[in-house]
């Protein structure tokens, strides 16, 4: 369906959030212009910008807007100018926001060692040189939410924190479904971590992504592994692993800890999946791992690329445009391999572009 009409979302939002967005519509353009494709784009405030504007993170147009595009593209949320607003008025609630809204249940997060960047990492260039994991997270459960939480006080002047890590079968399915089919794209194994040596929130989710797994994807390679043990592997021998599932709390450091493996923060896009609504339609949102960057705003040094590939994720997995997902991919590589880099990702004998230039450098590769 070349010439279907497919709604973008794009949310630049503070600090460098505009600049890396710009090079993103920039490819859209050339692909409504080159591929006759037909995006249809529009440009909201969000964060810091909606506040300074409207006084509030998010406006109800803006968030009724998300919910009728095929893609949402966010830049970042936040900085030192609203840093002192009381928490529930500050820039984050408006991702918070849509991701509670949105029912954004599954983060997926590649962590990708470009061949060509592989001195970036602290780790020795064999072990993750070509390197292509994927992190599927749970998003919405878990000890981040689970009821009763708070700090109560006790007995003997003391305090006593609680929080709750409790899941459901049928949320452990939701998010286990997430990895299964991701892995069919992929090298078909999963790997997935709970800690079911201490805990019976663990004994569960290994005994239904298991059971998911025997009944609905017996193709697929499915070994299960203690958190920790994850975490260790991860340093030790990253390339073992294709699609790696995990819950909320273990999931927020096994894909911060995988992120690192590659290097830069500027490198780094990730999705936001929600369930399929009525008409089949799946909410998502895409956005950089990295923030709005308050030290380097404003001077056309950020590195776009999170942000490209960010959009690269959303024509694979909301968009259905594979084909132009590994042009976008490819036009990455070639750019690194030319040996054009931002700043971040400098080294010696390569040489230093804007984010500007590098925008235009992938468009000049998607020809
Ligand atoms: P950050 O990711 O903005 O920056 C960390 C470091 O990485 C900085 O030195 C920055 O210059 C560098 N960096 C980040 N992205 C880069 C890029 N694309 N190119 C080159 N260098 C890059 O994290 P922070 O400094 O902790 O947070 C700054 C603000 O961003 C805070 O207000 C925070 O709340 C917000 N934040 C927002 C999001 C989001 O919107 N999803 C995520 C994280 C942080």
């Amino acid at each position: 369906m070349p010439n279907k009409s497919r709604k973008i979302l794009l949310l630049p939002g503070d600090g460098i959030g505009p600049e890396v967005v710009r090079e993103v519509k920039k490819i859209l353009e050339w692909f409504n212009k080159n591929k006759s494709l037909d995006f249809k784009f529009e440009e909201e405030l969000i964060g810091g910008a909606s506040i300074d504007k409207n006084k509030i993170p998010i406006t109800d147009e803006v968030f009724y807007k998300s919910l009728e595009s095929d893609a949402v593209i966010l830049g970042a949320c936040g900085g030192p100018k609203w840093d002192n607003l009381e928490f529930s008025k500050k820039p984050e609630r408006a991702l918070l926001k849509l991701r509670k809204e949105l029912k954004l249940f599954a983060n997926l997060r590649p962590a990708i060692c470009f061949k060509q960047l592989v001195d970036s990492s602290t780790l020795k260039p064999e072990v993750v040189s070509g390197l292509d994991i994927m992190i599927v997270r749970e998003l919405t459960g878990g000890i981040y939410f689970g009821e009763p939480r708070g700090i109560q006080p006790i007995k003997n002047n003391e305090r006593k924190g609680i929080n709750t890590h409790t899941y459901t079968t049928s949320e452990i399915h939701r998010i286990a479904r997430v990895a299964f089919d991701l892995a069919k794209k992929r090298n078909n194994k999963v790997t997935s971590c709970e800690k079911s040596n201490v805990m019976e929130a663990g004994v569960l989710w290994r005994e239904e992504v298991q059971a998911l797994k025997d009944k609905e994807f017996k193709k697929i390679e499915l070994n299960h592994m203690l958190a920790d043990n994850c975490a260790m592997q991860l340093l030790r021998n990253p390339k073992q692993f294709d699609v790696i599932l995990a819950d909320n709390l273990f999931g927020d450091m096994l894909s911060d800890e995988a992120a690192m493996l590659t290097g830069s923060l500027g490198l780094l896009p990730s999705a936001s999946l929600g369930e399929k609504d009525k008409d089949g339609k799946i909410r998502s949102l895409y956005e950089p791992v990295h923030g709005s960057a308050p030290d380097i705003t404003g001077k056309n040094i950020a590195n776009p690329i999170a942000t490209i590939l960010s959009l690269s994720m959303a024509l694979r997995y909301s968009l259905d445009l594979i084909k132009e997902a590994d042009l976008i991919d490819s036009a990455v590589q070639k750019v690194l391999d030319d040996g054009l880099r931002t700043k971040d990702i400098i080294s010696p004998g390569k040489k230093e572009i804007s984010t500007t230039d590098m925008g235009d450098a992938i468009i000049s590769k998607l020809k």
